[in-house]
């Protein structure tokens, strides 16, 4: 368990979770292949903390935040949520911890019903879940948009009718009706532009201290995840490869993949000077995915142990570990 500080018992606590999807492997073979999307992750949230999960398209991101929110069912492991087992939890049960446990997807747009005015939008999750006195829902549905910084005036508009920035704020509300303890941050702010992005992240930590939520903050590259992320967790081809506190991660990546990540970062100013580490090759497939270290076909550093033998992931103190043979 790569747990950080806290003496605590964790919110979220994340073990050996793992998905695999069957697939055929030809038309006339009776053999089954895997697609490896979660290869055995674990990792633990603090109440008012932000974990940040990054890594390339495809590395098992989403389907992690799925399984996390009993959205999918796991091939093994185990989700503990507030001091509960969820993985195995099933119906009006499970339905009851679903309110506390929200998603905020990339692109709110394809999750709002284009023909569904923005309070009816709202009102859903609300009604959903019992409340159905008509003034009480609306004066609910007004403070939740005054909540992400819209107001009436937009109770009766249609999504199209709002900015890539503002659906992102209506997601966020309907995210928050129900009073969740945690939310799911899926590629939030990856479609929006770069000052959209800060004014978004900038709310979602606003909320953060106001409700003292918890976040899992998921996204393909760095830069966001960095500004709102306590600690954060690498991802390689279903796993992780490096968790480390935010600061410590950025001063001392102890993985290749890692570092190639953060040379990947825009630098701030043009005289600062930046050596950039291009990864080798691409990303192999999860359902075919290298033996040994799966890292080991992009890596510069890679040695013979590295094709033959995975790394386990070691705690190097307790602010940093590492699934590396060598780490820097
Ligand atoms: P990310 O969010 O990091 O881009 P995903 O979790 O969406 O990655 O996907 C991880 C891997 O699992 C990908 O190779 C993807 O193609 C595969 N995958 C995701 N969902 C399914 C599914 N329902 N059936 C088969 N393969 C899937
Ligand atoms: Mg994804």
């Amino acid at each position: 368990m790569n747990s950080l500080i806290s003496e605590e018992r964790p919110l979220l606590e994340v073990k050996g979770l793992t998905k695999y999807y069957p697939f055929k492997i030809g038309p006339f073979s009776k053999k089954t292949g895997y697609v490896r999307a979660v290869d055995g992750l674990s990792f633990s949230v603090h109440k008012g903390e932000t974990l940040g999960i990054v890594g390339e398209s495809g590395c098992g991101k989403s389907t992690a935040g799925q399984l996390i929110l009993q959205l999918q069912e796991p091939t093994a492991g185990e989700v503990w949520f507030d001091q509960r087992k969820l993985t195995g939890l099933g119906g009006k049960e499970l339905r009851k911890v679903r309110a506390d446990l929200q998603m905020i997807f990339q692109d709110p747009y394809a999750s709002l019903n284009p023909r569904m005015k923005i309070k009816d939008a709202i009102a859903e999750p609300l009604l959903i879940h019992g409340l159905t006195d008509g003034a009480k829902l609306r004066s609910r549905i007004i403070e939740l948009l005054e909540t992400v910084g819209l107001s009436e005036h937009h109770l009766n508009r249609y999504p199209h009718e709002f900015s890539g920035g503002q659906r992102q704020r209506i997601g966020i509300a309907r995210a928050l009706a129900l009073n969740p303890k945690l939310i799911i941050c899926d590629e939030a702010v990856s479609a929006l532009d770069v000052s959209i992005q800060a004014q978004i992240l900038n709310l979602l930590k606003k909320l953060q201290k106001e409700y003292g939520l918890t976040y899992i903050f998921i996204a393909h590259g760095l830069a966001s995840v960095k500004f709102v992320s306590e600690k954060i967790a690498v991802m390689y081809l279903g796993k992780i490869v490096e968790l480390a506190q935010r600061d410590e991660l950025f001063a001392r990546p102890k993985h290749p993949y890692t570092k190639s990540l953060l040379s990947a970062i825009p630098v701030s100013h043009p005289r600062e000077t930046k050596e950039r580490i291009i990864l080798q090759g691409d990303l192999p497939s999860p359902a075919n995915p290298p033996g040994g270290c799966s890292f080991h076909t992009r890596c510069s550093f890679v040695q013979d142990i590295c094709r033959k033998e995975a790394p386990a992931f070691q705690q190097h103190t307790d602010k940093h570990g590492v699934a590396c043979h060598f780490p820097l």
